[in-house]
């Protein structure tokens, strides 16, 4: 099959509609209409086998992953997701693979209102690249810059949980059925927080998502804002299968530094914690409090209790 039934084929029928799309798959360009005072947020993300995903993961986990990293960044923002533009980079025209692959991606387009409005195909190994572009009213994107010390920081969700279900794949950690299920689906099956970025984003003062780990994302929001920060490790939110897993001391490294995590951290000065807690309530957004920004520029400090923790994270490596 070439390139253009292949397209023709799988992507341009099927995709949610939007009424902003002027002119979808097609033709040269997609055209679409950003609403007044709004912001355009962009963001692009390359997912590569065996890099990113092992090299036979089901196409529909593929291509679940491949969308919701790209929301992730979007929710981080505080943006809402709108079109998405595809390039797929395939070793051979597997028309079982492209067909999983499709659906999936529609069915991910009609559950976040989200119209593909591009797409490429080349041969070559298999990698998928994904731009997503959203909207955020005009001044409230929640960027890296902004934090101040004496911010409380927040994460939603539970943390380490992907890098648990890693550990598992690899045949490094071993639990009851249903927490080795649970983990290895939030490894394949990340929930971009775009409600909680949404519910926060008029209130917080810096945010990102955490991708790579909550110490090398944290660290790129000090190195931005120019500030150190203190987190306590027996705030860190941990799921229910994580403490029935493993050691508390091993949940925090996973915690800590195991990435794919697709939570969001976000910073909010403490005079507005009440207006946040009441806000994240009535978005039902779940999100709990860590530590706070120091003035400590770049360090961050991790305490357990009273005392100084450290972690070994050396041998450590996480999939991304
Ligand atoms: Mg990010």
């Amino acid at each position: 099959m070439k390139e253009f039934e292949l397209i023709d084929t799988f992507f341009k029928a099927g995709s949610y509609q939007r009424k902003d799309v002027v002119l979808g798959i097609g033709d040269d360009c997609a055209i679409a209409d950003v609403p007044s005072g709004q912001s355009l947020v962009v963001t692009t993300d390359t997912l590569v086998s065996g890099v990113h995903f092992f090299a036979d993961a089901p196409p529909e986990a593929i291509a679940h992953k491949a969308v919701a990293v790209n929301l992730s960044d979007l929710a981080s923002m505080g943006a809402e997701p709108a079109w998405l533009s595809l390039s797929l980079s395939l070793p051979d025209a597997d028309e079982a693979w492209v067909a999983a692959f499709s659906k999936a991606l529609h069915a991910l387009s009609e559950y976040y209102s989200i119209q593909l409005i591009g797409g490429d195909t080349v041969r070559g190994p298999l990698s998928v690249t994904i731009t997503a572009h959203g909207f955020v009213p005009q001044g409230q994107a929640l960027c890296r810059h902004n934090a101040k010390p004496g911010d409380l920081i927040y994460v939603t969700g539970s943390l380490g949980d992907a890098a648990a279900g890693l550990a598992i794949l690899r045949g490094q950690l071993k639990t009851t059925q249903n927490s080795e299920d649970f983990l290895v689906n939030r490894l394949h099956y990340p929930t971009p927080r775009l409600l909680a970025g949404t519910a926060v984003r008029r209130i917080a003062t810096a945010g990102i998502d955490i991708s790579d780990g909550l110490l090398a994302d944290l660290q790129h929001v000090l190195s931005s804002s120019g500030c150190g920060a203190q987190l306590h490790l027996e705030q860190l939110p941990l799921s229910v299968a994580m403490r029935e897993s493993v050691p508390a001391n091993k949940a925090y490294d996973f915690a800590l530094a195991g990435g794919d995590d697709y939570e969001l951290l976000f910073t909010v000065s403490a005079d507005k914690r009440t207006n946040l807690e009441i806000n994240l309530a009535n978005f039902n957004v779940e999100a709990t409090c860590i530590g706070q920004m120091t003035g400590k520029d770049g360090k961050i400090e991790l305490r357990l209790g009273d005392e100084p923790y450290s972690l070994d994270v050396k041998g450590y490596e996480h999939f991304s």
